[in-house]
């Protein structure tokens, strides 16, 4: 492996080029309004909403700010699902609840990019589109489809024709493609600290390192338990996502963890740039094996990718990452790679964002499924409704009981295998 390519436990892109991080109260107040577990995009968004509110919030942060999923992802702010359709959500939910879900979807970049300006958060914001080419006519039909859906949404997508799509990319291997102007990037770690600094303002707590074990209910109110010291809410949200240590356990062994890697390149010249990326837009293609890449402020390409087999695998991804970015891209020059660095996504089993009550005013929240950017944006605030007293009826997500995966700790082999398949796909259909 070159000596260049940052370890696991070395910083990642963001942490190399993110501003200081803020700094938080070194103690915990034996009460609040509401408590909210995890400090990741959801916890902060729903914390944000309640200081605003001014409910007295606090947020207990396992590790460090970043130190989640929120810290790792790529920057792509995409309001859409990865692996659902308008079409496919109306056919698993009354076409009333579909469309105000799909709604909320397909507000939610602007929601982010609308927080990042309300806040004056420093994040390398950029709301230039995200497009989505389409692989083969086949896909294109569909994404015609796509378009005609989020048109009828209201959403400002279009479908952009083959040439228009190889002006965007340089690449002349796509039969058009979709562009949805409310998508863009942003410095996921700054926007991050952003939004822990704009909590603070507003009232609310963080404390780092306070990885909760437990909550029990007490008289009237909600005990939290961390390293034997105890926090009294009247509310709790637990927004810990994939992971499943401690209280964490509740919500994260309903879905399947799955690990991507991301990487960024050495910086391209500006000729490159100017052919593969114009106007500076996301790309994530339709093909199973993901194609995707953005520029960050420095021009670093940033892509990524998951690994059939774990083994060596973050030497191995980062490499063929960079690879198929040159060979896709036709770089004059195989750029290089800079930093590699991994995190754990997580899916649910229907591939939709999921509301959880745990409790009588202990709620959770999960919304990754790859596109968890935009999603967070509107799942935090529907957990600070929930806190906030709102009947679950009116929400957009219905409200369910959180139950563990059976053979949850073998979910991470399914997700191989089902990589291994969508890859032969791939391969048999001649997309590789
Ligand atoms: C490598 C990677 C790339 C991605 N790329 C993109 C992308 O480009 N675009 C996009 O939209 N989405 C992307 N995603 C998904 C997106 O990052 C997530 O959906 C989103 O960050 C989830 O935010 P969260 O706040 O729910 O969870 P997290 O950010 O994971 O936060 C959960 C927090 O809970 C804390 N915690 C856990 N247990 C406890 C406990 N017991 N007590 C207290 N705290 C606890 C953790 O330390 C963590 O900070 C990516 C994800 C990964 C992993």
């Amino acid at each position: 492996m070159p000596s260049s390519i940052a370890r696991p436990t070395n910083p990642t892109l963001w942490t190399l080029t993110a501003n200081p991080p803020p700094e938080f109260a070194l103690t915990l107040p034996s009460r609040c309004d509401v408590a909210v577990i995890g400090g990741g995009f959801t916890g902060l968004t729903a914390a944000l909403h309640l200081a605003r509110a001014g409910r007295s919030v606090c947020v207990l942060e396992a590790g460090r700010l970043g130190a989640g999923a929120s810290g790792m992802n790529a920057g792509f702010v995409v309001p859409n699902f990865a692996k659902a359709d308008p079409a496919t959500v109306r056919q698993k939910l009354p076409r009333e609840k579909a469309d105000a879900l799909l709604s909320l979807v397909g507000a939610g970049a602007d929601q982010v990019f609308a927080t990042i300006a309300e806040e004056g958060i420093e994040c390398d914001a950029a709301q230039t589109g995200w497009l989505q080419p389409a692989y083969g006519d086949d896909m294109a039909r569909i994404l015609r489809q796509r378009v005609r859906d989020w048109t009828e949404l209201g959403r400002p997508v279009e479908f952009l024709d083959a040439r228009e799509i190889q002006s965007e990319t340089g690449m002349d291997l796509y039969s058009g493609g979709l562009i949805d102007h409310s998508g863009g990037t942003i410095h996921p770690l700054n926007y991050l600290y952003g939004l822990a600094s704009a909590v603070t303002r507003h009232g609310g707590m963080i404390r780092e390192s306070s990885s909760v074990d437990r909550v029990e209910r007490h008289g009237g109110t909600w005990r939290i338990t961390l390293a034997g010291q105890q926090v009294e809410a009247g509310s709790v949200l637990l927004a810990t996502n994939a992971f499943t240590g401690g209280i964490a356990s509740r919500m994260g062994r309903t879905g399947v963890p799955l690990r991507v890697y991301q990487v960024a390149t050495k910086p391209l010249d500006a000729e490159t740039i100017a052919r593969i990326s114009p106007h500076r837009r996301p790309v994530g293609d339709t093909r199973s094996n993901l194609f995707t890449y953005r520029l960050d402020r420095d021009n670093r390409l940033i892509s990524g990718g998951m690994a059939i087999n774990p083994l060596g695998a973050f030497e191995r991804v980062g490499r063929a990452v960079v690879d198929r970015l040159a060979s896709e891209l036709r770089l004059p020059r195989h750029p290089g790679v800079e930093v590699v660095w991994t995190g754990t996504a997580i899916m649910t089993p229907d591939f939709l964002p999921r509301l959880y009550r745990f409790g009588d005013g202990f709620f959770g929240g999960i919304g990754c499924n790859g596109r968890g950017i935009a999603m967070t944006a509107q799942l935090g605030h529907l957990l600070a409704r929930l806190a906030l007293g709102e009947q679950a009826q009116s929400l957009p997500i219905p409200l369910q009981t959180g139950r563990t995966l059976p053979f949850h700790r073998l979910t991470p082999i399914v997700a191989s295998l089902a990589l291994a398949h969508a890859r032969f796909e791939d391969w048999r259909a001649g997309r590789l």
